[in-house]
Protein backbone atom coordinates (compact mmCIF):
# COMPACT_ATOMS: atom_id res chain seq x y z
CA UNK A 1 0.00 0.00 0.00
CA UNK A 2 1.21 3.89 -0.74
CA UNK A 3 1.54 5.80 1.79
CA UNK A 4 1.42 9.18 0.57
CA UNK A 5 3.36 12.61 2.38
CA UNK A 6 0.78 14.83 2.42
CA UNK A 7 -2.58 13.26 3.35
CA UNK A 8 -5.16 16.15 2.69
CA UNK A 9 -8.56 14.02 2.89
CA UNK A 10 -11.72 15.13 4.62
CA UNK A 11 -11.29 12.13 6.72
CA UNK A 12 -10.53 9.76 7.30
CA UNK A 13 -7.66 12.48 8.52
CA UNK A 14 -3.85 11.41 9.95
CA UNK A 15 -3.73 10.10 13.40
CA UNK A 16 -0.93 10.67 15.11
CA UNK A 17 1.29 8.88 17.27
CA UNK A 18 0.15 9.52 20.58
CA UNK A 19 -3.45 8.80 19.70
CA UNK A 20 -2.50 5.44 17.98
CA UNK A 21 -0.13 4.47 20.82
CA UNK A 22 -3.23 5.11 23.44
CA UNK A 23 -4.56 1.78 21.58
CA UNK A 24 -2.03 -0.11 21.76
CA UNK A 25 -2.41 -0.75 25.37
CA UNK A 26 -3.53 -4.17 26.71
CA UNK A 27 -6.70 -4.00 28.36
CA UNK A 28 -7.75 -7.30 29.70
CA UNK A 29 -8.51 -7.34 32.82
CA UNK A 30 -10.81 -9.21 35.46
CA UNK A 31 -13.18 -6.23 35.88
CA UNK A 32 -13.99 -5.70 32.20
CA UNK A 33 -17.42 -3.75 31.91
CA UNK A 34 -16.59 -1.16 35.21
CA UNK A 35 -13.46 -0.46 33.69
CA UNK A 36 -14.45 0.46 30.36
CA UNK A 37 -17.03 2.38 31.67
CA UNK A 38 -14.57 4.49 33.44
CA UNK A 39 -13.07 5.14 30.27
CA UNK A 40 -16.20 6.19 28.51
CA UNK A 41 -17.31 8.28 31.46
CA UNK A 42 -14.06 10.19 31.04
CA UNK A 43 -14.34 10.41 26.91
CA UNK A 44 -18.03 11.30 27.41
CA UNK A 45 -16.46 13.85 29.38
CA UNK A 46 -14.37 15.50 27.00
CA UNK A 47 -16.85 15.08 24.28
CA UNK A 48 -19.21 17.36 26.12
CA UNK A 49 -16.52 20.07 26.61
CA UNK A 50 -15.65 19.72 23.01
CA UNK A 51 -19.54 19.30 21.97
CA UNK A 52 -20.67 22.71 24.53
CA UNK A 53 -23.01 20.39 26.89
CA UNK A 54 -24.46 19.23 29.78
CA UNK A 55 -26.31 16.46 27.86
CA UNK A 56 -25.13 12.91 27.72
CA UNK A 57 -23.21 11.68 24.69
CA UNK A 58 -23.84 8.40 23.42
CA UNK A 59 -20.56 6.33 21.93
CA UNK A 60 -20.68 3.76 19.52
CA UNK A 61 -18.93 1.68 17.45
CA UNK A 62 -19.08 2.38 13.90
CA UNK A 63 -18.65 4.64 11.44
CA UNK A 64 -20.75 8.14 11.51
CA UNK A 65 -23.58 6.66 9.57
CA UNK A 66 -24.81 4.18 12.19
CA UNK A 67 -24.88 6.94 14.79
CA UNK A 68 -26.99 8.74 12.13
CA UNK A 69 -29.25 6.08 11.98
CA UNK A 70 -29.20 5.06 15.68
CA UNK A 71 -30.47 7.91 16.17
CA UNK A 72 -33.11 8.20 13.49
CA UNK A 73 -34.39 4.90 14.20
CA UNK A 74 -34.30 5.22 18.26
CA UNK A 75 -36.78 8.39 17.62
CA UNK A 76 -39.07 8.33 14.94
CA UNK A 77 -41.93 6.11 13.56
CA UNK A 78 -43.19 5.93 10.48
CA UNK A 79 -45.86 8.66 9.86
CA UNK A 80 -43.68 10.65 12.12
CA UNK A 81 -42.81 14.52 10.20
CA UNK A 82 -39.54 15.33 9.43
CA UNK A 83 -38.60 18.91 7.96
CA UNK A 84 -35.10 18.00 6.19
CA UNK A 85 -33.13 21.13 5.73
CA UNK A 86 -30.47 20.41 3.33
CA UNK A 87 -27.49 22.06 1.04
CA UNK A 88 -26.21 19.01 0.04
CA UNK A 89 -25.71 15.47 -0.34
CA UNK A 90 -24.97 14.52 3.28
CA UNK A 91 -28.43 16.54 4.51
CA UNK A 92 -30.54 15.22 1.78
CA UNK A 93 -29.31 11.97 2.84
CA UNK A 94 -31.02 12.34 6.40
CA UNK A 95 -34.33 13.11 4.57
CA UNK A 96 -33.65 9.43 2.66
CA UNK A 97 -32.85 7.61 5.68
CA UNK A 98 -36.38 9.06 7.22
CA UNK A 99 -38.06 8.30 4.34
CA UNK A 100 -36.65 4.46 5.07
CA UNK A 101 -38.45 4.33 8.13
CA UNK A 102 -41.55 5.83 7.27
CA UNK A 103 -41.79 8.92 8.03
CA UNK A 104 -43.19 11.84 6.30
CA UNK A 105 -40.85 14.21 4.95
CA UNK A 106 -40.44 17.51 3.51
CA UNK A 107 -37.31 19.05 2.16
CA UNK A 108 -36.15 22.63 2.01
CA UNK A 109 -33.57 22.48 -0.36
CA UNK A 110 -31.16 25.40 -1.28
CA UNK A 111 -28.46 24.84 -3.64
CA UNK A 112 -25.05 22.65 -3.09
CA UNK A 113 -22.55 25.39 -2.90
CA UNK A 114 -25.10 27.69 -0.61
CA UNK A 115 -25.60 28.05 2.98
CA UNK A 116 -29.44 28.76 4.48
CA UNK A 117 -30.11 32.32 4.25
CA UNK A 118 -33.78 32.51 3.74
CA UNK A 119 -34.98 31.91 7.22
CA UNK A 120 -38.73 32.93 6.19
CA UNK A 121 -38.82 30.48 4.04
CA UNK A 122 -37.92 27.96 6.75
CA UNK A 123 -39.98 29.36 9.27
CA UNK A 124 -42.95 28.88 6.64
CA UNK A 125 -42.06 25.38 6.45
CA UNK A 126 -42.08 24.61 10.31
CA UNK A 127 -45.22 26.55 10.99
CA UNK A 128 -47.09 24.67 7.88
CA UNK A 129 -46.08 21.54 8.38
CA UNK A 130 -45.27 21.19 12.12
CA UNK A 131 -42.73 18.50 12.50
CA UNK A 132 -41.35 16.16 15.45
CA UNK A 133 -38.04 16.69 13.99
CA UNK A 134 -35.94 19.08 12.30
CA UNK A 135 -32.89 17.58 10.33
CA UNK A 136 -29.70 19.76 9.35
CA UNK A 137 -25.96 19.13 8.01
CA UNK A 138 -23.57 21.88 10.54
CA UNK A 139 -20.65 21.65 7.93
CA UNK A 140 -21.47 19.92 4.21
CA UNK A 141 -18.27 17.69 3.75
CA UNK A 142 -18.74 17.26 -0.49
CA UNK A 143 -19.15 20.57 -0.78
CA UNK A 144 -17.42 22.62 1.60
CA UNK A 145 -19.96 24.52 3.10
CA UNK A 146 -21.24 25.53 6.68
CA UNK A 147 -24.67 25.89 7.81
CA UNK A 148 -26.42 28.58 10.61
CA UNK A 149 -27.60 26.31 13.91
CA UNK A 150 -28.23 28.85 16.07
CA UNK A 151 -30.83 30.43 13.64
CA UNK A 152 -32.58 27.16 13.07
CA UNK A 153 -32.16 26.35 16.94
CA UNK A 154 -33.91 29.17 17.75
CA UNK A 155 -36.84 28.51 15.30
CA UNK A 156 -37.16 25.41 16.81
CA UNK A 157 -37.46 26.58 20.00
CA UNK A 158 -40.21 29.27 18.89
CA UNK A 159 -42.32 26.71 17.59
CA UNK A 160 -42.04 24.04 20.15
CA UNK A 161 -40.47 21.25 17.37
CA UNK A 162 -39.82 18.65 19.56
CA UNK A 163 -36.11 17.39 18.14
CA UNK A 164 -33.47 19.74 16.59
CA UNK A 165 -31.15 16.42 14.64
CA UNK A 166 -27.53 17.86 13.75
CA UNK A 167 -24.77 16.23 11.86
CA UNK A 168 -21.48 18.07 13.17
CA UNK A 169 -19.54 15.24 12.18
CA UNK A 170 -16.89 17.37 9.56
CA UNK A 171 -17.47 20.19 11.55
CA UNK A 172 -16.79 19.75 15.17
CA UNK A 173 -13.74 19.99 16.96
CA UNK A 174 -12.73 22.60 14.04
CA UNK A 175 -15.92 24.68 14.50
CA UNK A 176 -17.99 26.22 17.20
CA UNK A 177 -20.80 23.66 18.20
CA UNK A 178 -22.91 25.34 20.97
CA UNK A 179 -25.22 22.01 21.73
CA UNK A 180 -26.92 23.96 24.28
CA UNK A 181 -27.02 27.35 23.70
CA UNK A 182 -28.49 26.59 19.54
CA UNK A 183 -30.85 23.98 20.97
CA UNK A 184 -29.61 20.60 19.19
CA UNK A 185 -31.11 17.51 20.95
CA UNK A 186 -29.21 15.22 18.94
CA UNK A 187 -25.94 16.60 17.86
CA UNK A 188 -23.69 14.10 15.67
CA UNK A 189 -20.12 13.31 15.22
CA UNK A 190 -17.48 10.80 14.43
CA UNK A 191 -13.78 10.19 15.58
CA UNK A 192 -11.74 10.39 12.12
CA UNK A 193 -12.71 14.10 11.06
CA UNK A 194 -11.52 17.09 13.11
CA UNK A 195 -10.74 14.51 16.33
CA UNK A 196 -8.22 13.25 14.56
CA UNK A 197 -8.70 9.71 16.15
CA UNK A 198 -9.13 6.57 14.02
CA UNK A 199 -12.91 6.11 12.10
CA UNK A 200 -15.05 3.80 13.43
CA UNK A 201 -15.80 5.23 17.07
CA UNK A 202 -19.19 7.90 16.49
CA UNK A 203 -20.84 9.22 19.02
CA UNK A 204 -24.20 11.16 19.66
CA UNK A 205 -25.27 13.53 22.54
CA UNK A 206 -28.65 13.47 23.47
CA UNK A 207 -30.94 15.78 25.03
CA UNK A 208 -33.67 15.03 27.78
CA UNK A 209 -36.18 15.94 25.14
CA UNK A 210 -34.55 13.38 22.97
CA UNK A 211 -34.35 10.25 25.37
CA UNK A 212 -37.79 10.96 26.92
CA UNK A 213 -38.88 10.16 23.09
CA UNK A 214 -36.42 7.12 22.67
CA UNK A 215 -38.42 5.47 25.40
CA UNK A 216 -41.63 6.51 24.22
CA UNK A 217 -40.48 5.31 20.74
CA UNK A 218 -39.24 2.06 22.58
CA UNK A 219 -36.87 1.06 19.42
CA UNK A 220 -34.80 -2.28 20.48
CA UNK A 221 -32.84 -2.98 17.81
CA UNK A 222 -29.53 -4.01 17.78
CA UNK A 223 -29.00 -0.16 16.53
CA UNK A 224 -30.72 1.46 19.12
CA UNK A 225 -29.76 4.03 21.45
CA UNK A 226 -32.18 3.16 24.52
CA UNK A 227 -29.56 0.71 26.46
CA UNK A 228 -26.80 3.16 26.19
CA UNK A 229 -29.23 5.19 28.75
CA UNK A 230 -29.21 2.53 31.68
CA UNK A 231 -25.26 1.03 30.75
CA UNK A 232 -23.43 4.07 32.06
CA UNK A 233 -25.90 4.69 34.97
CA UNK A 234 -25.88 0.49 36.57
CA UNK A 235 -21.50 0.90 34.82
CA UNK A 236 -22.62 -2.39 32.58
CA UNK A 237 -22.01 -1.90 28.98
CA UNK A 238 -24.46 -3.50 26.62
CA UNK A 239 -22.01 -5.01 23.85
CA UNK A 240 -18.37 -6.20 23.71
CA UNK A 241 -16.39 -2.70 24.02
CA UNK A 242 -13.73 -1.35 21.91
CA UNK A 243 -11.77 -0.80 24.58
CA UNK A 244 -8.72 0.51 21.83
CA UNK A 245 -11.16 2.58 19.67
CA UNK A 246 -12.46 4.28 22.73
CA UNK A 247 -8.94 4.81 24.59
CA UNK A 248 -8.24 6.63 21.00
CA UNK A 249 -10.64 8.87 20.66
CA UNK A 250 -10.17 9.83 24.88
CA UNK A 251 -6.74 10.60 24.00
CA UNK A 252 -7.55 12.72 20.80
CA UNK A 253 -9.93 14.66 22.70
CA UNK A 254 -7.55 15.44 25.40
CA UNK A 255 -5.11 16.93 23.05
CA UNK A 256 -7.64 19.39 21.91
CA UNK A 257 -8.54 20.44 25.10
CA UNK A 258 -4.86 20.77 25.91
CA UNK A 259 -4.42 22.70 23.05
CA UNK A 260 -7.70 24.43 24.14
CA UNK A 261 -10.75 24.26 21.85
CA UNK A 262 -10.62 28.12 21.06
CA UNK A 263 -7.16 27.61 19.67
CA UNK A 264 -7.75 24.64 18.04
CA UNK A 265 -10.86 26.03 16.20
CA UNK A 266 -8.82 29.60 15.50
CA UNK A 267 -5.87 27.21 13.87
CA UNK A 268 -8.95 25.64 11.73
CA UNK A 269 -10.24 28.94 10.34
CA UNK A 270 -6.34 30.31 10.38
CA UNK A 271 -5.84 27.18 8.22
CA UNK A 272 -8.56 27.30 5.74
CA UNK A 273 -8.25 31.47 5.07
CA UNK A 274 -4.90 30.65 3.74
CA UNK A 275 -6.06 27.64 1.67
CA UNK A 276 -8.74 29.61 0.30
CA UNK A 277 -6.15 32.85 -0.61
CA UNK A 278 -4.05 30.53 -2.12
CA UNK A 279 -6.66 28.54 -4.03
CA UNK A 280 -7.96 31.71 -5.87
CA UNK A 281 -4.45 33.49 -6.74
CA UNK A 282 -3.39 30.16 -8.70
CA UNK A 283 -6.64 30.71 -10.41
CA UNK A 284 -8.88 28.06 -9.44
CA UNK A 285 -11.99 28.40 -8.43
CA UNK A 286 -14.25 27.49 -5.20
CA UNK A 287 -17.19 25.66 -5.21
CA UNK A 288 -18.96 27.75 -2.42
CA UNK A 289 -21.25 30.44 -3.42
CA UNK A 290 -19.76 34.35 -3.32
CA UNK A 291 -22.67 34.48 -0.59
CA UNK A 292 -22.23 30.94 1.05
CA UNK A 293 -20.14 30.46 4.51
CA UNK A 294 -17.14 28.16 3.23
CA UNK A 295 -16.25 25.83 5.78
CA UNK A 296 -13.15 26.23 8.10
CA UNK A 297 -12.48 22.47 7.89
CA UNK A 298 -12.57 21.69 3.76
CA UNK A 299 -12.49 23.67 1.42
CA UNK A 300 -14.03 22.52 -2.09
CA UNK A 301 -12.72 23.64 -5.52
CA UNK A 302 -13.79 23.13 -9.34
CA UNK A 303 -11.91 20.44 -10.84
CA UNK A 304 -10.15 23.13 -13.80
CA UNK A 305 -11.60 22.81 -17.08
CA UNK A 306 -8.12 21.90 -18.65
CA UNK A 307 -7.42 18.75 -16.46
CA UNK A 308 -9.48 15.73 -15.93
CA UNK A 309 -9.98 15.23 -11.86
CA UNK A 310 -8.45 11.32 -13.16
CA UNK A 311 -5.43 13.08 -14.44
CA UNK A 312 -5.33 15.66 -11.79
CA UNK A 313 -5.71 13.33 -8.81
CA UNK A 314 -2.91 11.25 -10.95
CA UNK A 315 -0.33 14.02 -10.82
CA UNK A 316 -0.94 15.18 -6.98
CA UNK A 317 -0.20 11.53 -5.77
CA UNK A 318 2.73 11.57 -8.14
CA UNK A 319 4.27 14.27 -6.12
CA UNK A 320 2.99 13.00 -2.97
CA UNK A 321 -0.17 14.94 -2.19
CA UNK A 322 -3.54 12.88 -1.85
CA UNK A 323 -7.10 15.20 -1.96
CA UNK A 324 -10.08 14.09 -1.32
CA UNK A 325 -12.53 13.53 -5.04
CA UNK A 326 -16.40 13.85 -4.80
CA UNK A 327 -19.60 11.92 -4.50
CA UNK A 328 -22.70 11.94 -6.55
CA UNK A 329 -23.46 15.07 -8.76
CA UNK A 330 -20.46 16.75 -7.50
CA UNK A 331 -17.59 13.62 -8.78
CA UNK A 332 -15.30 14.60 -11.14
CA UNK A 333 -16.31 18.52 -10.93
CA UNK A 334 -15.40 19.52 -7.30
CA UNK A 335 -12.57 18.20 -5.32
CA UNK A 336 -11.75 18.69 -1.38
CA UNK A 337 -8.85 19.97 0.42
CA UNK A 338 -9.34 18.03 3.79
CA UNK A 339 -7.79 20.46 6.54
CA UNK A 340 -9.11 19.19 9.78
CA UNK A 341 -7.43 17.69 12.69
CA UNK A 342 -3.44 16.78 12.46
CA UNK A 343 -4.00 18.40 8.98
CA UNK A 344 -5.17 21.55 10.11
CA UNK A 345 -1.29 22.80 9.87
CA UNK A 346 -0.45 25.95 8.04
CA UNK A 347 2.93 24.61 7.07
CA UNK A 348 0.92 21.18 5.53
CA UNK A 349 -1.23 23.43 4.17
CA UNK A 350 1.10 25.88 2.60
CA UNK A 351 3.39 22.86 1.18
CA UNK A 352 0.27 21.26 0.22
CA UNK A 353 -0.54 24.39 -2.37
CA UNK A 354 2.92 24.34 -3.21
CA UNK A 355 2.38 21.10 -5.04
CA UNK A 356 -1.08 21.57 -6.11
CA UNK A 357 -0.16 25.32 -7.91
CA UNK A 358 2.84 23.29 -9.62
CA UNK A 359 0.72 20.71 -11.07
CA UNK A 360 -1.97 23.48 -12.42
CA UNK A 361 0.88 25.54 -13.87
CA UNK A 362 2.80 23.07 -15.26
CA UNK A 363 -0.24 21.76 -17.30
N1 LIG B 1 -22.00 13.26 7.85
C1 LIG B 1 -21.06 14.00 7.25
C2 LIG B 1 -21.27 15.47 7.11
C3 LIG B 1 -19.91 13.39 6.73
O1 LIG B 1 -18.98 14.12 6.11
C4 LIG B 1 -19.76 11.99 6.87
C5 LIG B 1 -18.59 11.32 6.32
O2 LIG B 1 -17.81 11.84 5.56
C6 LIG B 1 -20.77 11.27 7.52
C7 LIG B 1 -21.88 11.94 8.00
C8 LIG B 1 -20.69 9.80 7.66
O3 LIG B 1 -19.62 9.41 8.45
P1 LIG B 1 -18.98 7.97 8.22
O4 LIG B 1 -18.21 8.03 6.94
O5 LIG B 1 -18.11 7.77 9.44
O6 LIG B 1 -20.11 6.98 8.15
Amino acid sequence: MKIYRIPMVPGPVSVSREVLEAGQENFGSADLEKEYIDLYKATEKSLRKIMQTKNSVVIQTGEGMLALWSALKSCLLPGDKVLVLSTGLFGYGMGGMAEAIGCEVRTVGFGFDETFTDFDLIEKAIREFQPKMITMVQNETPSGTMNPVAEIGALKEKYAVPLLYVDAVSGLGGSVVKTDEWHIDLCLGASQKCLSAPASMSFLSVSDRAWEIIEEVGYVGYDALLPFRTAVKNAYFPYTPYWQGTAQLNKACELILEEGLGKVIARHQKVAGYCRERIVKMGLKLYPAMDAVPSPTVTAVYVPQKISWKNLDTRLRAEGLVVGGNYGCLAGEVFRIGHMGTQANLNLVKEAMDILEGVIRGN
